[in-house]
């Protein structure tokens, strides 16, 4: 049985306590929130911090209210999220949180935790011993690269459902600390490096995200992995398309997860969309110059190539999809053969 390492609990009550709490123990205190991530890391000793600050006692992380589009605290569980009839209006983040793991782990874990959720890799997500007999590897305790050993950076994954949903509704993210607070992009919440996947400084905590209004907005996200019942992302699409009355594409955005270690934004892909309509033609040439910065690595399941072609086809279902087809059948096709 592995077991947690030795940490002290500490329990604010408010963000401003908890913004305290990290600023005063800089690098050895981490946060908190479900613990579905982080907890399973400590026991494989990927993340040792000294001090865990919980945020599950903290009532204003966990509001979902009405402004101009929606506020959802970082602390809402991923469950409340995919039950509340606001949240289902944004199709694609509904999609992507409600293909998140399992129900258990759905009750506990939340969309703050799953936005921040740790960068993963076939040679990281092992226990200790594992990683110790390949004398570990640079994201932990180690100096290789196994994927690549000729890299510099490392190349884990990211693997979180939400970000890339949350990227194509063009939603922004607060950030507290105890200097104050600020409000970005989520797309600017990440960056393309396997151990400092995130922006988020040591000292702040992120408070909540901003869904804008949906003003004629659509969405959607196709997940691949192994199991239907649950499996983390190996590769992801989400897409989101603002349509005029006549069908014509006024806006676009399609965000690939899994195929590198920050969600990928393919805005070149995205404006070959706008001015035109959803048709044949156009959803295959947007797929293929969709798919082109798509470079999934050996570092996960299944072949890379074929996660490659895969993006292509999950663009081409997703923008069927928000013209309005029906492909609920193929949505369960996919399912069903990777089982
Ligand atoms: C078997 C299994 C399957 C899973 N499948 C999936 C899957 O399919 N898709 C997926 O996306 N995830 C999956 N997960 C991962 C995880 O369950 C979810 O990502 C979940 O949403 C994490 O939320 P949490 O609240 O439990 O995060 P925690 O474990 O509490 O925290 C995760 C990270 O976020 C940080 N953090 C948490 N809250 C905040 C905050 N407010 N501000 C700043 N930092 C914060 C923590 O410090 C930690 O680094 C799976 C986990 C397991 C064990
Ligand atoms: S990509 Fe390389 S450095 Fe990063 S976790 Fe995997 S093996 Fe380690």
């Amino acid at each position: 049985m592995m077991r947690l390492p030795y940490f002290e609990y500490r329990a604010p009550r408010s963000v401003r306590e908890a913004a305290d709490m990290l600023a005063s123990a800089p690098g050895s205190a981490m946060l908190v929130a479900g613990g579905t991530d982080l907890l399973p890391n400590m026991k494989r000793r990927q993340q040792v911090p000294s001090t865990l600050i919980g945020l599950r006692q903290i009532g204003e992380l966990k509001e979902i209210a009405n402004g101009d589009g929606l506020r959802v605290g970082a602390g809402v569980t991923l469950t409340t999220l995919v039950h509340d009839a606001r949240v289902q209006a944004y199709t694609g983040l509904w999609q992507a949180a409600a293909q998140v793991a399992t129900p258990h782990l759905r009750n506990m874990g939340t969309i703050g935790g799953n936005i921040c959720l740790d960068t993963r890799c076939n040679y990281y997500d092992q226990n200790y011993e594992w990683r110790k007999a390949i004398n570990f590897c640079m994201k932990k305790d180690g100096e290789t690269c196994w994927v690549a050993t000729a890299s510099h950076r490392c190349l884990a994954v990211s693997s979180t459902d939400t970000a890339p949903a949350l990227i194509a509704l063009g939603a922004t993210a607060s950030l507290v600390s105890a200097n104050g607070r600020r409000t970005i992009p989520v797309a600017d919440l990440y960056r393309n490096d396997g151990i400092h996947y995130l922006t988020r400084q040591p000292n702040e905590i992120l408070e909540a995200i901003h869904l804008p209004p949906l003003d004629g907005w659509r969405s959607t996200y196709w997940k691949l992995r192994r199991r239907g019942a649950f499996d983390f992302p190996v590769l992801s699409v989400a897409a989101a398309v603002k349509l005029a009355a006549d069908g014509t594409v006024e806006a676009a955005r399609i965000v690939l997860g899994a195929v590198a270690s920050r969600p990928v934004e393919t805005p070149d892909a995205a404006a070959l969309l706008v001015g035109g309509p959803l048709g044949d033609a156009e959803i295959a040439r947007v797929a293929d110059a969709a798919a082109r910065p798509a470079r999934p690595m050996d570092n996960t399941d299944f072949s890379l190539v074929w996660r490659k072609r895969v993006t292509r086809d999950f663009v081409t279902y997703a923008l069927h999809e928000l013209r309005g087809d029906d492909v609920s059948a193929r949505r369960r096709s996919i399912a069903r053969r990777l089982l």
